[in-house]
């Protein structure tokens, strides 16, 4: 039988964590104190994150180093949506006490290549058993000058997007159908179960918007049209949304055929593409494309309160309804 958590205990585990997530340089006290000390400059955001097995991963389709990475990648998403830079993360940890040693070393591996790639610091957290596998990261970052809210979208604003989208949802939608067709779709289109897998955060792209005033941001995590009627409420104002319009990652035309689904609707309403909506005012929209690139203009705020998406048909639907919630 292969190593379990109980041969490991939880200071076992804590201690693989440790070593691997040595403190920071400069006064800073990480992993093995009561808790982590370090200061920042510029305005501190903070956010958290929980992924449960079951809920927001199947380890079925994910292996245990992509939990630990879209952990992290998350909510270095929602840094990223307010105009941030993140910087030190804490890790709450539950794991059945049968689970494998080499699982959490695979968890730990994908935490460390997120954390590497985006920035991060652990520097806490807790490690419990529990019935499922559980991860909640908590990311602090800085901002230099003004956060990006959602509350800041006026009548008249452009809304953009970075990047493609539903590829997270098309991923996901074929690694569970995982036919003879399914799985050579994903073949074919690696970018697919990747963007399932593992979302990358548009820290770049965040930072940049923030520079350029954009006057609100948020990132896809909910739906794209769920998120973009998040700024509109948060605005006071309505967003119209073109479907036709969506920037479609590869693969999820083909995908959506395969599957006998719409195409735009894996853009409008998958979630976990990671991309970030912007409200962007007119006179901006060109200027800020040539330096985030690819940014596409998908819709327009309006008075009022009416969120629509225009199907492809050339019909309005209202928007709501179209996204994630946990409870419904
Ligand atoms: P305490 O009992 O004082 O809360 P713990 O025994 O829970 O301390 O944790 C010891 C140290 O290990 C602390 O610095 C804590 O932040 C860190 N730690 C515990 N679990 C994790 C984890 N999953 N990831 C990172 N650090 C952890
Ligand atoms: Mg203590």
């Amino acid at each position: 039988m292969s190593e379990d958590l109980r041969t490991l205990g939880e200071f076992g585990l804590i201690g693989l964590l440790r070593a691997r997530f040595p403190s920071p340089e400069g006064g800073i006290v990480g992993i093995g104190d009561d808790a982590a000390v370090f200061s920042i400059d510029g305005r501190s955001v903070l956010t958290t994150d929980m992924l449960v097995e079951g809920v927001h991963f199947d380890l079925a389709v994910s292996s245990p180093a992509d939990v630990g990475y879209k952990a992290v990648a998350a909510n270095v998403s929602d840094i990223a949506a307010m105009g941030a830079r993140p910087l030190y993360a804490l890790l709450a940890l539950g794991a059945p006490a049968e689970t494998p040693v080499v699982t959490a070393e695979s968890l730990i591996n994908g935490i460390a290549e997120a954390s590497r790639e985006f920035g991060v610091a652990p520097v806490g957290g807790d490690t419990v058993s529990a019935p499922l596998l559980v991860l909640s990261v908590t990311l602090i970052g800085s901002v230099a000058g003004a956060p990006v809210l959602r509350s800041g979208a006026k009548a008249g604003d452009l809304l953009c997007v970075t990047g493609s989208v539903g590829a997270a949802a098309a991923g996901l939608a074929l690694l569970r159908r995982n036919d003879a067709g399914a799985r050579r779709l994903l073949e074919e289109f690696p970018g697919l179960a990747g963007a399932h897998r593992r979302g990358r955060a548009r820290v770049a792209e965040g930072h940049v918007a923030a520079r350029e005033s954009v006057h609100a941001m948020i990132d896809i995590s909910d739906g794209l049209g769920a998120d973009a009627l998040h700024i509109a409420t948060e605005s006071d104002v309505a967003v119209s949304i073109k479907a036709a319009a969506l920037p479609l990652a590869d693969g999820v035309p083909e995908a959506a055929r395969y599957l006998g689904r719409d195409a735009w609707m894996f853009g409008a309403s998958g979630g976990d593409d990671y991309e970030l909506l912007m409200a962007v005012p007119p006179s901006k929209a060109e200027d800020l494309a040539r330096v985030i690139r690819p940014l596409t203009v998908i819709g327009r705020f309006v008075e009022g309160s009416e969120s629509v998406l225009e199907h492809p048909d050339g019909s309005m639907r209202p928007l709501d309804g179209l996204g994630w919630d946990h409870f419904l």
